[in-house]
């Protein structure tokens, strides 16, 4: 999401640093950002509004098991503040989500037992998202465990692939 509309950006550039709109739409965008979405069930948990199993908590994340899991140890990484998906994640957060995630995965392996883990996380009801605050799964995987998370390979030519990675490099 942008910070600010492109019509707050022409007074943000206003050179009185403390102009009265600066501090209007400062104090705007800080609530924005810090009061939790009404209608989000995880913004609820984050809240307590709602009950958890809650299994870590730091300033900025919790991770709690999740309700219908796929099996035994399906943890969730919230980020506490509400922020939909990947395309919206600061990438900085995005990153301490994952590195949280690797240190988790790890110290649940020796507790539980398991072998193999996914980890994913959906983005948008295509991607099969059902709660729209960013959240990864932390799925352990067992021999046997009848967890599906496949894809059918297509098999492009060369030159499709070669098309595809012209369009895609360097973006960033
Ligand atoms: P996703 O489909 O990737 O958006 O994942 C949402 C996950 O949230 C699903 O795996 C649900 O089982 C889980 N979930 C839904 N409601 C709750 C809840 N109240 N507490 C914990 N997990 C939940
Ligand atoms: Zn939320």
């Amino acid at each position: 999401r942008r910070p600010f509309p492109s019509v707050c950006k022409i007074l943000w550039l206003n050179p009185c640093k403390f102009s009265f709109f600066r501090v209007m739409i400062e104090e705007n965008y800080t609530k924005e950002r810090k009061i939790p979405m009404s209608d989000c069930i995880f913004c609820k948990i984050i809240a307590g509004e709602i009950p958890s199993a809650t299994i870590y908590e730091n300033d900025e994340f919790k991770v709690i098991l999740d309700r219908f899991p796929s099996g035994e140890g399906h943890a969730l990484i919230l980020p506490k503040n509400h922020v939909p998906n990947v395309f919206e994640i600061d990438p900085a957060q995005a990153g301490r989500a994952y590195a949280l995630a690797a240190k988790l995965a790890r110290a649940m392996k020796e507790v539980l037992g398991f072998t193999d883990m996914n980890i994913l996380q959906n983005n948008g009801p295509i991607a099969g998202q059902t709660v729209f605050h960013f959240h990864i799964h932390l799925i352990p995987r067992r021999e046997g465990d009848g967890i599906n998370v496949t894809w059918t390979p297509t098999e492009p030519t060369d030159e499709q692939i070669a098309a595809v990675q012209a369009k895609l490099t360097n973006l960033i």
